[in-house]
């Protein structure tokens, strides 16, 4: 397992982490089982999205020493009536909270995440009234360590961590979803009809969306990796195409940004599948030849830093150059992080020998060469 920092916190996450979806209707020793075996995994990481009490009671019992475990608990997400419910009404979000805290018996969790903000008008209110006081003041009295937000809309979230207030985002990421434009309405990520018109590359507001935290220290937790399973099959995947659990994990990982997948898990062996990304090979987790072989879709032109021209006859490590190039493009000028990013790489752009080998590699055509001359001219070597 590999493990990431929170923003410019020293919590350190691991990479691959747990979504809660799987552990509702579980029972006790269920539950306990599964977060041993996830431990064991080196799993210190869980997304709890739902409010559902006796999974958060099992959980809380599960977890036997607090410390080892970092909780992302979506506020504004209660238990109402036997069900689930999107609130925010203050008074509600107040008692939801507290209920998480004592269903899970401990006295703070370390990322309070405001729950599905996608409309503009909610991103408002939430931003502008009193859900954001009640959230300052919980990370001010240590009950939350950082200030999360969860949304599926890249324009709000955008506008959302421009704020300067929020620490994490819990964004929905996976590369059907990346290339469509953004909208209020969460269903159109599923629609097959959202897709039937000639796509090409990453959604552009979606790419300033990644670069924007990853150039502010503001870290990304992915769900909807797998698109609630669709890309794992031909059928019902956007793409026509079926990618695997480590495709998947692989092509998130790789945004700028991005330091943790929740990956849920309705099974021990469903967990397997996603910790099986660390003894994969590099080729297995390669992304480059499916997304490059879309029917009726292209990314073209654009790194998407997928790795797949490596090996690189002098050593460079491309996807990353290329990373920390765009980053610094993207935002008008040098970022400090790229910079100190690039300078801990073994090898530097100013080696490229403009062999032209990567780029009879790279299925996208990216202009490796010229990038590589960008680089050295913004980075200096
Ligand atoms: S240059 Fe092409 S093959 Fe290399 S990382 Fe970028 S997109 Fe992938
Ligand atoms: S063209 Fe430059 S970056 Fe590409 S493989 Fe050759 S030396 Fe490496």
């Amino acid at each position: 397992m590999e493990y990431k920092e929170l923003g410019e916190s020293k919590i350190k996450v691991s990479q691959i982490a747990l979504g809660c979806e799987g552990l509702i209707d579980k029972s006790q020793d269920e539950v306990v089982e599964f977060i041993e075996q996830a431990q064991k995994w080196g799993i210190n990481f869980i997304d709890l999205y739902s409010p559902h009490p006796v999974m958060r009671r099992y959980l809380g019992q599960a977890i036997k020493n607090r410390h080892e475990w970092i909780i992302e608990s979506h506020l504004c997400s209660v238990w109402e009536n036997d069900q689930y419910l999107r609130t925010r009404d203050i008074k509600k979000v107040k008692r939801g909270f507290e209920d998480t805290l004592e269903q899970l018996q401990t006295d703070y969790v370390d990322i309070g995440m405001i729950h599905y903000v996608d409309a503009m008008k909610d991103y408002e209110d939430v931003f502008y009234g009193e859900i954001i006081e009640f959230v300052k003041e919980l990370k001010e009295q240590g009950k939350i360590k950082l200030i999360g937000m969860s949304s599926h809309n890249p324009e709000v979230a955008l506008k959302a961590v421009k704020t300067g207030l929020v620490d994490v985002l819990l964004f929905s990421i996976n590369p059907c979803y990346d290339m469509l434009p953004p909208s209020e309405d969460v269903d159109d990520l599923f629609e097959k009809d959202s897709y039937k018109n000639p796509l090409q590359n990453i959604d552009p507001i979606r790419q300033k969306l990644y670069e924007y935290c990853e150039a502010n220290h503001i870290s990304i937790t992915v769900m909807k990796a797998f698109g609630g399973g669709d890309l794992l099959d031909e059928k019902l995947s956007p793409f026509q195409v079926k990618m695997t659990v480590p495709q998947c994990i692989h092509y998130c990982l790789t945004r700028p940004g991005v330091v943790s997948v929740m990956a849920g898990a309705h099974s021990i062996e469903e967990m397997r599948l996603s910790v099986s990304y660390y003894d994969v090979t590099p080729q297995e987790r390669d992304y480059a030849e499916i997304l490059a072989n879309v029917p009726y879709h292209s990314f073209v032109g654009h790194c998407v830093y997928c790795g797949h021209c490596a090996p690189c006859s002098q050593k460079i490590d491309i996807a990353s150059v290329n990373k920390f190039l765009d980053l610094c493009i993207a935002q008008g000028k040098v970022i400090e992080t790229a910079r100190e990013h690039y300078q801990s790489l073994e090898h530097y752009a100013s080696e490229c020998i403009e062999c032209g080998a990567c780029m009879k590699n790279c299925p996208f055509g990216v202009d490796v060469i010229s990038k590589m001359k960008q680089a050295v001219h913004i980075f200096g070597k």
